[in-house]
């Protein structure tokens, strides 16, 4: 008999929910281009913008500050610029300050030049080290254009929790701008963009059960604008051009919609089951080290190393024992890169780290069968001091 595969890759994209399905479905099956004024026009239009109140709800931004994106990367590439707008007027900003536990889409810098993109750095616990960000910021010469730095909510790997609110008073009160990508912590925790005191959100709706390839930059006003990084036909109050993509959109709005209205039964949920299943796999293995465990993490992410596993060896464990998990980062190659997140926080990057993230739909069966594939792998192991 077949065994039931266990999904525990949510963090890198989650499955497509049934309602987001038929919304998209719906969309297909329109007509209308949403810039044509004819009723088929109108009515795709209409959709698009149900969608973008919807994605603003979710973080409690204005409808009129969202820029509907093809994915996050895009909207880290628009926002991530030297050069922007106030009104008619241009800006320039003079230096990118990156966590250097940013996912690539971040951390590689947009627009910036390499020599005008500086990494703060992260604790052992892997958290953005405030102390050292405030250090590089009293020392930003202003003349040269007002700092932009960019502090992820929460880690893709870790689920660390980021002291976001806190790094947007250093940023303000040097006169610059904080650009949040709250990719992992929408639908995960609650994201207030006043609370955040963020000036620009990222977020992505494949990891909130919709589909792959639609994004948005969110904007705290709509006064200070970054140059569009795709011109066209003036789409998007010009800031994107290109025809929307109207499913992907609609789409994005239904998982939106529904990742708010269950936000909390969705972290009840995953949280206790990641507890459930962390404590399962410490008694299997007690030498188990939980990065992040420490410290304020979202409920659905477990990041772990197993001493004496390569985690390049235990993605294949786990996956021939049907275990869907990601180790470190995984480039679009299908490679197994090192881990930069775990480089950051002064692990051992060469062991790497394996991920376990789960979702709304994964069950204590699930959980279950992991504890034991997970109890299985580690009696494996080489002895402590024979790593493969
Ligand atoms: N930021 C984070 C933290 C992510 O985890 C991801 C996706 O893996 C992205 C950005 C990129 O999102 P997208 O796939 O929509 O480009």
């Amino acid at each position: 008999m077949a065994h039931k595969r266990i999904y525990m890759d949510w963090n890198a994209t989650a499955p497509l929910m049934d309602a987001v399905r038929e919304a998209m479905i719906d969309a297909f099956a329109m007509p209308g281009n949403p810039s044509s004024v004819h009723g088929e026009g109108r009515a795709a239009r209409a959709l698009v913008e149900k969608a973008r109140r919807q994605v603003a709800a979710l973080v409690g931004a204005n409808p009129q500050s969202v820029v509907l994106t093809s994915s996050a990367t895009e909207a880290a590439n628009l926002v991530l610029t030297p050069h922007w707008r106030m009104g008619r007027s241009p800006l320039s900003l003079g230096r990118l300050y990156v966590s250097a536990i940013e996912h690539p889409a971040v951390r590689l810098g947009g627009r910036f030049a390499p020599d005008r993109i500086t990494e703060i750095p992260v604790t052992p616990r892997g958290v953005t080290d405030l102390a050292r960000l405030e250090t590089l910021l009293a020392e930003h010469p202003v003349e040269a254009g007002l700092p932009l730095v960019a502090v992820m909510l929460a880690n893709n790997e870790t689920g660390v929790v980021q002291p976001v609110a806190e790094a947007a008073r250093l940023v303000h009160a040097k006169g610059g701008l904080i650009v949040v990508d709250a990719v992992q912590a929408v639908g995960r925790m609650a994201v207030e963009m006043d609370a955040l005191d963020a000036d620009f959100l990222l977020i992505s709706a494949h990891k909130l059960g919709g589909p792959k390839g639609a994004g948005a930059l969110i904007a705290r006003g709509e006064t200070l604008m970054p140059e569009p990084l795709i011109r066209g036909g003036g789409q998007e109050k010009g800031h994107r051009g290109g025809t929307e993509n109207l499913a992907a959109i609609a789409g994005f709005g239904v998982a939106a919609e529904l990742a708010q209205k269950d936000l909390i039964n969705r972290n009840l949920h995953v949280t206790s089951l990641r507890d459930r299943l962390e404590a399962g796999m410490r008694a299997a293995a007690p030498d188990l080290i939980i990065h992040g465990h420490d410290v304020a993490r979202i409920g659905n992410t477990c990041f772990f190393t197993l001493p004496g596993m390569k985690a390049e060896t235990g993605q294949i464990a786990f996956d021939l024992e049907g275990l869907a998990l990601s180790a470190g980062a995984a480039c679009s190659s299908g490679k197994v890169g090192q881990s930069h997140v775990l480089t950051a926080m002064g692990q051992d990057a060469q062991m790497g780290g394996l991920r376990l993230s789960l979702g709304p739909a994964t069950t204590q069966e699930d959980i279950d069968a992991a504890i034991a594939i997970f109890a299985r792998i580690a009696a494996r192991r080489r002895p402590a001091g024979q790593a493969a």
